[in-house]
């Protein structure tokens, strides 16, 4: 440490310093006045350290702290001191010792802070913590978090440069790059009228570098996307981005699994991971046993294909559900029979707002036979099926979307399965479940613009030995694309790619691209293609996203130093705002719209 202000830090004293004189600079953390006696603790990011002033012994110093509050920047010197017995604080890794303070300079003043930084302030308002970010952040809270994010970056990279990986830095001021979100773009001051791109993700970039032969490349690389920003959605989040050559997809994913783990055990070496090597779902299995494609296995609650049980049901919701390609799904809440009309509301208002037309809900009596809106349909033998299908006792509820499209069905259960996963305390908080969810569907069908979308990556590949059926059947061809999924959030995602260019040409065809519309958007990447371009593919993982898990917490923005709010503002900063009719001219821009303009 710098001998000017310090001689230690303020987590770094213990008893067998005792004796030594020591200088200690930091924080006021809480002050402490017991007639004669100051006691300060004394904070920094390593830690907390009683100090104490005393009148009798060292009356300078003892005045000197005397105007001294909470957040002020102070320095001290003296002795370290065993605690006297009984005022031992084992919880403080400095608990045994304290310092007794001879020179007591005051470095800096503070305002009183706006909030308690010294102290948990549940329900604290959120606007307030980002405004003074640079208070909040002083937090030891989130300051723990935001040391536990750079531990996992730094393991990140540690492992990854040990598995020959090279890190290139790729530009942010790109051409657009499609990820199925907005673009951010820059206008371009010396070329009026064009504007620059910031990268959804490095795609195509990462892919040329393949095509350059880097082999193997990751960069922890900022990306943009102007959507609505959510619990694990912001502006712009960091990705891991990671692509390797002459891999299948089976590389991709042991090559990751395997720094996943290491990563995982080195940051968090108490938290267990629920299964190595990881479960892997296909997608139609992840959305019919879990109505989802990033499931949170830390519970079972599996769904149930009620079809067969109910299919002789005269119950118009479920003859019209199966009479397609529909399905009927049911999932069983253990103990949950005696719930209100109030809660049974609750539940068919989530299972609406996530696309069902409504909710079906029967409780377990003690004599097996099944309360509730649908009871009055069904015969003993189909009850009995049910009951037999969904593994029902009595006390339980049985919940059940019906709908003609099975996805749907299954999507709205899905989410009424993590909401009682959680409302039954099913979830292990420690576990760490990841999974794998591969192969996805390659295209899905966009009625409103009549054409074929990429449900992911666009640069994709098929299932090699479904490539030939591409055309004939759109909607039954797989991608090579894999997720992995973390206690219920998509963690990351990735794919094998199209490394020839003809059947890039054929996917780009299906999704509605003309020959001349691809070169326009895609040209260097479909020129790359004919220069020798190995087999490759990759990922990208959230660094945000995968903090915030590891830290026990249910929004990005805890574990970004400065994230924005809700509507994308950068309340420290007031970002975004307007530019000065200078800045706006320079760049040929003129805003049309006034009103348009957000606050
Ligand atoms: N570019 C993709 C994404 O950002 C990840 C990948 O396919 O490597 O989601």
């Amino acid at each position: 440490m710098g001998q000017a202000f310090r001689s230690h830090t303020c987590g770094e004293l213990r008893a067998s310093h005792v004796g030594e004189r020591v200088m200690l600079s930091g924080w006021v953390h809480r002050r402490r006045d017991h007639g004669h006696l100051a006691f300060f603790d004394l904070r920094d990011r390593y830690g907390i350290t009683q100090v104490v002033t005393n009148a009798h012994e060292a009356a300078e110093a003892h005045v000197a702290a005397e105007p001294v509050r909470n957040e002020w920047v102070v320095q001290v010197e003296g002795a370290v001191r065993h605690r006297p017995p009984g005022t031992i604080n084992a919880e403080l890794a400095t608990g045994e010792i304290e310092v007794a303070v001879d020179a007591f300079t005051v470095l800096n003043a503070s305002k009183v802070p706006p909030f308690y930084v010294n102290e948990e302030q549940p329900g604290l308002d959120e606007s307030l913590r980002l405004t003074y970010r640079y208070l909040d952040l002083r937090r030891p809270p989130l300051q723990g978090r935001m040391l536990l994010r750079a531990h996992l970056a730094s393991a990140v990279r540690r492992r990854l440069e040990a598995a020959a990986f090279v890190e290139v830095e790729t530009p942010t001021l790109i051409r657009s790059t499609p990820e199925g979100a907005r673009d951010f773009v820059v206008p371009s001051r010396v070329q009026p009228g064009k504007f620059y791109a910031l990268p959804q993700s490095p795609q195509q970039l990462k892919q040329l570098l393949m095509v350059a032969g880097y082999d193997r490349y990751y960069q922890l690389a900022r990306a943009y996307r102007d959507e609505d920003l959510r619990g694990d959605r912001q502006l712009e989040h960091t990705q891991i981005d990671i692509e390797m050559s002459f891999v299948a997809a089976e590389d991709v994913m042991a090559t990751v699994e395997e720094m996943v783990t290491a990563v995982s055990r080195e940051v968090l070496p108490d938290r267990p991971i629920m299964q190595t090597p990881f479960p892997r779902l296909t997608y139609e299995e992840a959305m019919s046993r879990y109505g989802s494609d990033k499931p949170d296995l830390r519970f079972g609650m599996e769904l149930v294909d009620l079809g067969e049980a109910v299919g002789d049901v005269d119950f118009r919701i479920f003859s019209e559900a199966l009479a397609g390609d529909g399905a009927v799904y049911a999932i069983r809440a253990p103990g949950c029979g005696n719930y209100s009309r109030r809660q049974l509301d609750e539940l068919i208002d989530l299972a609406q707002r996530h696309g069902a037309k409504g909710l079906i809900h029967v409780s377990v009596q003690a004599d097996g036979s099944l309360h509730g809106p649908l009871a009055k349909f069904l015969s003993l033998t189909q009850t009995q099926e049910i009951l037999e299908a969904t593994a029902g006792e009595a006390g339980d509820l049985l919940l059940a979307v019906a709908d003609p499209d099975r996805l749907v069905a299954a999507g709205a259960l899905g989410r009424l399965r993590l909401e009682m996963g959680q409302r039954l305390d099913l979830r292990d908080a420690s576990t760490l479940a990841y999974v794998w969810v591969y192969p996805f569907p390659m295209f899905k069908w966009d009625g409103d613009l009549g054409r074929w979308d990429a449900t992911h990556n666009p640069f994709s590949a098929p299932l090699w030995d479904e490539e030939a059926a591409m055309e004939a059947d759109p909607g039954a061809v797989h991608a090579q694309q894999y997720d992995l999924a973390l206690n219920g959030w998509e963690l990351g995602g990735g794919s094998i790619r199209i490394h020839r260019r003809d059947l890039l040409e054929r996917a780009f065809a299906l999704m509605g691209h003309s020959v001349d519309g691809m070169r326009d958007q895609f040209g260097a990447l479909l020129d790359s293609l004919e220069y020798g371009a190995p087999p490759h593919g990759g990922i990208a993982i959230g660094l945000d996203r995968w903090s915030a898990l590891l830290a026990d917490q249910d929004n990005i923005r805890e574990v970004m130093a400065f994230p924005k709010t809700q509507s994308g503002s950068d309340l420290m900063m007031g970002a975004p705002s307007p530019i000065t009719p200078e800045q706006l001219a320079e760049l040929s821009l003129r805003v049309v719209d006034q009103d348009r303009e957000r606050s």
